[in-house]
Parts: structure tokens; C-alpha cells; sequence
């Protein structure tokens, strides 16, 4: 007998539907955060309009699934970078300064909280971090390091080569090469040859990433982003397991011209990467806090720069007064966007505490918590 048609199309159906839905639930192989330092709703707003003169013309406006997170810290309104990033890679709000620990009795004792970094080299993962700050600070440092205070720069430089899991930040790019130097003298050694006896390649330039599985480029000066990040992916990706790779970019605007150029830069970026990454990397993109930027004039048809720089020269103008792109220097406390697209990125939608944004990146490589 004939299968009669509705019963085919019906058929056909439900097998495009359990395909979806498989899919649906795929892991992600590799996960990728870029964290926009103070990238704000405002910042990047201004920054994509300076650079575009266009409204959502940023490469994260066109990702599929956005949310709001709150990033309040366990003690202040106003997070500062360490409980901010705290909170994203460990699951865990914290005091403001600390970094990956939280209070643990009275005279600021600390635990440590495990970081996705540290579950990701618990388990054979390649990873990575990249930053165009130093990278001892508080960002940074909170995906490998558990310090009571973010100043504490030594016992932040002794645990990114003393890991409690696997062999630690497989590659690290960042500044504070000087800061790296009387460090590491303060312990009768140098930082060559302790990068050197942890099995690092240590070099100023990030091209030699290219060329070793395990390299620790730190310099104090600026690089370019994208050569340093492609080669840092090449290289996470040798490894058949995945990789967790850790990205900050600078986004403070107390210099508003050089906080939204580095808005372009890291949205240059994250589109280079999602070029390169594959479908199975997760690519998330949020930032630790907000900051005191707002966007309180500019008329469409001429290049917004050019009406800032003119506001800017006006006698008694100042960064604070400009009616253009006006900046209070500190940091806010409203919340701020979560873009994201790969595996998993569905779980990004609505108003989230940032603590959040660890189970979704922990589920998304198919991880449950373990504390
Ligand atoms: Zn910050």
C-alpha cells in the first residue's frame, strides 16, 4: 500500500525536528570570552557610532543572543574588575578587590573558588589568556590566580607558575613585562628563567606564540590584536580536546578617544574570531562593569569624531562638560550586555545575575559545577 503523502511530509518532519533538536543541544568544544574592561552599554554605543557613524554597526550587534547581567559584587553596588570577573569565572560573587576568593571568617581570610580555567586544565584543555592590560591585574589574573587583594602582584605572579590544576595558562599575552622583571628578582630569580623552568617560550613579541605550544609574552607595549590572537588560537586549537581562551580588552574611557578606539578593536576582533573559531566554539562577549560615559549629543551626516575634537577645543571644555561624549571617571553600576553565538549561547536571554554567565559557559562545555 502507498504511504499516503501526509503521512510522508509528517514523517519527514518529525525527523527534521529531532535533528534540530539534537543539535540543539551540541557542546561546545572551545569556549572563547572576550571581556570589554568597562565596556559598557554607553561605551559601546559611542564607540561604534565614532567609528561607523552608524548605529549597530558593531560585529557584537549582530550577535544572535544577547542578555543583561547584573554585576553588582557580594559587598558594593559598584563592582571593581577583580569581584567582576570573580563572579564570571568562578560562579561566585566576592568582596570588591578580590580576585577568584571569597571571604572565608574574620580578618580577611579568603578561599580560593575554582576557575573555568582551572576546570578546562583539570581536564586536558589547551588555554589561553590575552590582554592588553597587565597581566597581573585583576582581570586577568582572576582566571588563574586566588589573591584576598588584587594588589598583591607577587603571589599573583607566583600562581600563574605554580597551577593547582594541569600546567597553568598554556599561553599568556599581556603587559607588565617590567612589573614581571621586580617580581621575580624580589625572589633571587629572574623571569626568564622562571617562565623558562615552568616550560614557557618568554619573549616580548607575540609572534612567537606562533611557534611554541607553551609561550608567555609580556611586554609594555601596545600590540596589535588580531596577528596575536590568531596565532594564540592556532595554537589552543593543536589540541583534539578544546581550549578555553580568556580575551580583555581595555574599554576604560577616563581617555574616551582611546577607550572607543578600543571598542573597534576588540569588535575587529571578535569578528576575525568567529571567522576563524569553527561551530563548535562558543564565542560570549560581556564586560565586568559599566562606566561613567554617556553619549549626550552629535548631529547625524557629519563624522561624530570630528564634532567631538570641535567641542573638545572650545575654551573650558573638559572631558566631564563635553556635550558630545561626556565622561564621569569611575565606574556604574547598571547592567550590561552579554552577546553570544555557538553552542550554548542560547542560554543567553534576559536580565541574569553575572554569576550565571560561569553555568552557562561550564554547561556549554557539557560541565557540571564541583563546588
Ligand atoms: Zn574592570
Amino acid at each position: 500500500m502507498p504511504i499516503p503523502k501526509k503521512a510522508v511530509a509528517l514523517t519527514v518532519a518529525v525527523l527534521l525536528t529531532g535533528a534540530a533538536g539534537m543539535s540543539h543541544a551540541q557542546e561546545a568544544r572551545n569556549v572563547i570570552v572576550f571581556l570589554g574592561d568597562a565596556g559598557g552599554i554607553p561605551t559601546l554605543n559611542a564607540g561604534g557610532i565614532l567609528a561607523n557613524d552608524k548605529p549597530q554597526s558593531l560585529f557584537i550587534h549582530s550577535m544572535p543572543y544577547i542578555a543583561l547581567s547584573d554585576t553588582s559584587s557580594a559587598n558594593q553596588w559598584v563592582t571593581d574588575s577583580g569581584a567582576g570577573m570573580t563572579a564570571i569565572m568562578t560562579g561566585h560573587k566576592t568582596n570588591n578587590s578580590m580576585v577568584s576568593a571569597i571571604p572565608s571568617g574574620p580578618n580577611g581570610a579568603v578561599t580560593p573558588v575554582k576557575t573555568l580555567l582551572e576546570y578546562a586544565e583539570q581536564r586536558g584543555l589547551s588555554t589561553g589568556v590575552m590582554t592588553n592590560m597587565k597581566i597581573w591585574d585583576a582581570t586577568p589574573a582572576a582566571t588563574y590566580a586566588h589573591v584576598a587583594a588584587r594588589k598583591d602582584k607577587d603571589s599573583i605572579f607566583q600562581q600563574m607558575l605554580k597551577p593547582r590544576f594541569g600546567n597553568g595558562v598554556d599561553i599568556l599575552i599581556g603587559k607588565g613585562r617590567a612589573d614581571a622583571a621586580a617580581s621575580f628578582a624580589g625572589r633571587q630569580t629572574t623571569a626568564e628563567k622562571a617562565f623558562a623552568d615552568a616550560g614557557y617560550r618568554y619573549g616580548e613579541d607575540p609572534s612567537i606564540v606562533r611557534e611554541a605550544g607553551r609561550a608567555a609574552v609580556l611586554r609594555d607595549a601596545d600590540f596589535a590584536p588580531i596577528p596575536a590572537v590568531e596565532a594564540t588560537i592556532a595554537q589552543l586549537a593543536r589540541n583534539p580536546k578544546g581550549y578555553f581562551l580568556m580575551v580583555e580588552w581595555d574599554m576604560h574611557t577616563d581617555d574616551p578617544k582611546k577607550g572607543l578606539r578600543h571598542v573597534k578593536e576588540m569588535d575587529d576582533m571578535i569578528r576575525r574570531v568567529h571567522e576563524i573559531a569553527g561551530k563548535d566554539t562558543l564565542i560570549l562577549f560581556t564586560a565586568d562593569h559599566s562606566f561613567g560615559l554617556r553619549m549626550g549629543g552629535g548631529k547625524r551626516g557629519a563624522p561624530l569624531a570630528e564634532q567631538y575634537d570641535a567641542e573638545a577645543a572650545k575654551p573650558g571644555v573638559t572631558t566631564a562638560s563635553n556635550s558630545v561624549i561626556s565622561v564621569e571617571d569611575g565606574h556604574t553600576g547598571e547592567e550590561v550586555l552579554v552577546a553570544a553565538t555557538g553552542p550554548g549561547a542560547d542560554k543567553v536571554h534576559g536580565f541574569m545575575p553575572n554569576t550565571r554567565l560561569f553555568d552557562i559557559l561550564l554547561s556549554a562545555f557539557g560541565w557540571k559545577r564541583d563546588q
